[in-house]
């Protein structure tokens, strides 16, 4: 099938964009890389006369570092965050979950914040922003404002960007210290998405304690989940493996997975707290050495 007939627009600015934002109302969306929307379009399961495409939007491209955040414009492509040395060094967690995402193909034309505004319960950015408390940056004719990751994903594919905001860039923190990091996920082929997946990062004391961990799920809920109860079981101690399973099955019987095609929930807990514990794992074995 095709998509539907619409006016494709190429604004250059923040502000251009915005604007036609809020003179075609409900009528327009966004169109970044288009490797999400352009499937909804074209399977015509959702269908907009004007598509403003901020391909062109300089303002929007970029990534930058500061002592304590690394900035990613939204139309950045994901490809050129993988590959980023900046990216790795700052946010090693971003660097560690972009390769999941799809086939490089899909990293070549997939913008970063084409993905976290598409909000896909099983996608790997959205769970790295809300794991690390990324904060979101929104533009639109009224103004511009941040939006907290805690408060951003609102279900699934939906997000507290307003129908005519833009997201025009995402902020995330920069741990400092001895830390470490694991991404872990399972999907049934390389390039699927992921039937789960976990985001890992850890802070220790000189004496290898845990001073600060930040546990993130995704393809277990509606939303990116924080998995509040495997890090309370850590903060505070030197884990070995038997204390680092018990934390990934305590973290697991807070969530409520559901069944769906790919999985059912059974699975989906049992696999999540192999991954947790893995993830959990690299990320501590990975501060120790640092
Ligand atoms: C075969 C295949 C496999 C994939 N596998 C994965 C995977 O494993 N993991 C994963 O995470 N993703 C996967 N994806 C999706 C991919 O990551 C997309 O690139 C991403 O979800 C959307 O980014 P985009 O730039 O292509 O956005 P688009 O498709 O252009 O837009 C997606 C949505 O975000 C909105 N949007 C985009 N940019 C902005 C903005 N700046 N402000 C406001 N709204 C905006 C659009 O209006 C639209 O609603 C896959 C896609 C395909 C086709």
């Amino acid at each position: 099938m095709k998509a539907a007939p619409f006016d494709h627009h190429a604004p250059e600015t923040v502000a251009e964009a915005a604007a036609l934002l809020a003179e075609f109302g409900d009528e327009a969306k966004v169109l970044a890389g288009g490797q999400s929307l352009l499937p909804l379009l074209s399977l015509r399961l959702t269908r907009f006369e004007h598509l403003v495409d901020v391909h062109r939007v300089v303002e929007l491209h970029g990534i930058t570092r500061t002592d304590d955040a690394l900035r990613i414009g939204a139309a950045t492509l994901q490809a050129e965050a993988e590959h980023d040395a900046v990216v790795a060094g700052a946010v090693p967690l971003l660097a560690r979950a972009l390769p999941h995402i799809g086939h490089f193909q899909i990293r070549n034309r997939g913008t970063v914040g084409g993905s976290l505004a598409h909000a896909d319960p099983a996608s790997e950015l959205p769970t790295v922003a809300l794991t690390l408390g990324a904060t979101f940056e929104a533009a639109s004719v009224r103004g511009t404002r941040e939006i907290a990751a805690d408060d951003f994903f609102t279900g699934t594919w939906s997000t507290a960007l307003a129908e005519d905001e833009i997201l025009v860039g995402t902020r995330f923190p920069v741990w400092a210290g001895r830390t470490g990091y694991g991404f872990a996920e399972v999907a049934r082929r390389h390039g699927d998405f992921a039937l789960a997946g976990v985001a890992a990062a850890v802070a220790l004391d000189a004496d290898d304690r845990i001073t600060r961990v930040a546990v993130g799920m995704l393809g277990v809920g509606a939303t990116p989940v924080r998995v509040g109860a495997a890090e309370a079981a850590l903060v505070g101690t030197v884990p070995d493996g038997a204390a680092l399973a018990e934390a990934a099955r305590a973290g697991m019987a807070a969530l409520d997975p559901a069944d769906d095609l790919h999985a059912t929930a059974a699975y989906r807990r049992r696999v999540g707290a192999h991954l947790m514990e893995t993830a959990l794992g690299a990320a501590i074995e990975e501060a120790r050495r640092g």
